[in-house]
């Protein structure tokens, strides 16, 4: 099923992101953990690739079909192109198509140290070639704007070129604060952006997973975080239950707001994606 078709006015489409398992295929492992995600039957799961897309795309699709054909629940294959060929794109292309997945979320992927762009330097240059081999293609979102990005003008403009290039639908990268979340939703559709928009969450369960996030992707920290970080400081238990409740706080905040779609990072963690759609049952 093209995903862009679970948004639909009235429902609101739960997501859950899974990372494959690296190097040595886990895939006995990959499956337990979806089989526990698609027991809450989520609209579709997404599973990442690794920067470069080299060494762990054949995990990907492993993943992905697990997903599609094993468990009946929608994939989204990330795919990136940074430092991709041409050819290399049309060969994972083949792959997924091979693997019986349609959906495929589009990205530029991360600069990799001394890596050449290659054939593709946006993300908005390889969504029309996914599109054109039929897949229905996302892309990714920025409630805070992309961190190379400093002009959040720019930022929206860049969005909407990636919309104009093919893609059906978006997920954003973690926000920690909803009103930001909304705000940008509201500058989106100012800025002539349509398409369904899936709010990304995750939740925080330490402080050096938070700061690596923070200063990869930019995100801001709301005070009510910081002060949930030095509260449990000192209690991993206590700091990993706050930011399971915390992220579930946000969920529910953006159902009542009436967002398109809720989408979790789960970092793999099965208990997190059952936290978040209990937090949603009363939404879906
Ligand atoms: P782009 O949209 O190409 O943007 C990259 C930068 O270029 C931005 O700063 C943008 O503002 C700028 N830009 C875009 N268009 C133009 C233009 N026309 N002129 C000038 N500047 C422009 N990474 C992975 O490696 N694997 C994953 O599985 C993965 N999954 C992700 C899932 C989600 C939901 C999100 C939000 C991110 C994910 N990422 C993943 C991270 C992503 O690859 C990085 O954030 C990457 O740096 C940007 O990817 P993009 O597709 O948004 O790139």
């Amino acid at each position: 099923m093209p995903i862009d078709a679970c948004f639909q006015k009235g429902t609101l489409p739960l997501s859950f992101e899974v990372f494959p398992p690296k190097g040595e295929l886990a895939l006995d492992q990959a499956e337990r953990v979806v089989g526990e995600l698609a027991s809450l039957s989520p609209a579709f799961v997404s599973v990442t690739c690794s920067a470069g897309g080299s060494g762990n795309s054949a995990n990907t699709v492993a993943v992905a079909s697990l997903v599609q054909n094993r468990f009946d629940i929608p994939a989204l294959a990330h795919l990136t192109c940074m430092g991709a060929t041409a050819q290399d794109i049309a060969a994972r292309l083949d792959a997924l198509s091979d693997a019986g997945v349609g959906n495929v979320l589009a990205l530029r992927g991360d600069p990799l140290p001394g890596a050449a762009l290659a054939d593709f330097r946006f993300a908005k240059d390889l969504i029309p070639v996914v599109a054109r081999e039929g897949f229905c293609v996302g892309a990714a979102a920025y409630p805070e704007g992309h961190i190379d990005c400093l002009d959040f003008g720019a930022s929206l403009e860049h969005l909407r070129q990636k919309q104009d290039a093919g893609a059906r639908f978006l997920v954003t990268q973690l926000c920690f604060d909803n009103d930001q979340a909304l705000a940008f939703l509201e500058a989106a559709r100012n800025a002539a952006i349509t398409v369904p928009i899936s709010f990304g969450i995750m939740p925080f369960l330490s402080k050096d997973q938070i700061s690596r996030m923070v200063f990869t992707c930019g995100a801001s920290l709301p005070s009510a975080v910081i002060k949930l970080l030095a509260r449990w400081e000192h209690d991993p238990d206590s700091l990993r239950a706050a930011g399971i409740e915390y992220a579930c706080r946000q969920l529910a905040g953006l159902a009542e707001a009436g967002v398109d779609g809720l989408h979790v990072y789960t970092m793999n963690r099965p208990e997190i994606a059952r936290a978040a759609a209990e937090a949603l049952a009363c939404y879906r």
